[in-house]
């Protein structure tokens, strides 16, 4: 119970002294005890508050009996600690209600647009029948996205999962090549999207497809959170001598993020609501996956921003090989070059 509740033995069994002195997680568990309190045969949940200030989930069990021979009857509480399971079942819920929004989005436009085709797509002009079809295969093409993040997201149960499965073996690349293959998936931003950078090429080590993932995905998130028209630019960063990494921003002049928010936009599901972000479509997955990604590839993702003003995600990529992490792969990859 102390370890439950946080409250050590002598403050809870301080009976002289009047309830209202009690810690809240006593009296808060004496409320389900006292005789003539309703009694339940299924276990009460119930949220309690320790001295520390954390809450605990807990469901408790109430048995009243009269031992022999005594004049009052005693309650026995079975405490059960359930908030980790109660935080699990909250995330699950959670995850369910994000991912079905999230599919019936690009759906109600395709099947819209279908109907559409269906009902009337002879009386269309080549142009606009076009222009429908587009929409769908822009839709699907959506779908298809948000799919494979979320399979992604799924696979990565601890912190390096992600990074063992998808990016254990980093090889060296151009970082100016990722950039360029990045921006290039962006040909609708136009002149909107510029590109700063060295002549000379910057070595990094990285799974390039994942690479280019990460910059496309921080581009299309500039693009998504700033007003139309708004500059958006990619920055190389030459490096230094002696410098581990090397490093490239990507920076937008868009709504920025609130300072409470800027380690949650690289959580799980997190999205920032408010009136502007609710028309654009998302999962709250893209930045949590694309850290996932840099740290597996020995790199780093951050941002820097000021409501309002804009923001900067920075993207680091060692310059040198980082230290092997899946030795037992690459001794079967050793094994199999010998045997073949
Ligand atoms: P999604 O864009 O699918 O919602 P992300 O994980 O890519 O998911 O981003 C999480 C949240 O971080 C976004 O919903 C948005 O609120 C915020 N965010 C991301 N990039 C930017 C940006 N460049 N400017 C402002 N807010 C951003």
């Amino acid at each position: 119970m102390l370890r439950i509740t946080g409250v050590p033995p002598a403050a809870a069994f301080a009976s002289e002294r009047p309830d209202a002195d009690l810690p809240p997680a006593v009296t808060a568990l004496r409320a389900l005890a006292v005789d003539g309190a309703p009694r339940r045969a299924e276990a009460t949940p119930i949220t309690i508050t320790r001295p520390d200030g954390e809450s605990r989930e807990v469901s408790v069990n109430v048995v009243h009996a009269r031992p022999a021979g005594a004049l009052e009857s005693v309650a026995i509480l079975t405490v059960h600690d359930v908030t980790s399971q109660a935080r699990a079942d909250r995330l699950k819920s959670d995850f369910v209600a994000t991912i079905s929004h999230e599919l019936r989005t690009p759906i109600t436009p395709i099947k819209g647009y279908a109907q559409l085709l269906l009902a009337r797509g002879d009386a269309m002009t080549p142009e606009r029948r076009r222009a429908a079809l587009e929409l769908i295969a822009e839709r699907a093409d959506h779908l298809g996205r948000l799919v494979e993040d979320l399979l992604m997201a799924s696979r990565a149960s601890g912190t390096h999962t992600l990074a063992s499965k998808l990016a254990s073996d980093p090889t060296p690349h151009d970082l100016r090549q990722v950039v360029t293959l990045a921006t290039s998936n962006f040909p609708a931003l136009g002149s909107r999207l510029t590109v700063e950078g060295p002549e000379d090429p910057i070595a990094v080590f990285c799974d390039e497809v994942r690479a280019v993932q990460i910059v496309s995905n921080l581009v299309s998130n500039a693009a998504k959170y700033s007003p139309e028209g708004a500059p958006i630019s990619v920055v190389i960063h030459p490096p230094e001598l002696g410098d581990t990494h090397a490093r490239v921003d990507v920076i937008d002049h868009g709504q920025g993020i609130a300072q409470d928010d800027l380690d949650r936009v690289f959580e799980r599901f997190f999205r920032v609501e408010d009136a502007l972000t609710m028309r654009t479509s998302g999962s709250g997955l893209g930045l949590y996956i694309a850290r996932e990604l840099a740290s597996a590839m020995g790199g780093s993702l951050t941002v820097a921003s000021a409501p309002g003003r804009g923001s900067t995600f920075t993207l680091l990529l060692p310059r040198t090989q980082p230290p092997v992490t899946g030795t037992a792969t690459r001794g079967a990859t050793h094994e199999y070059a010998r045997t073949a």
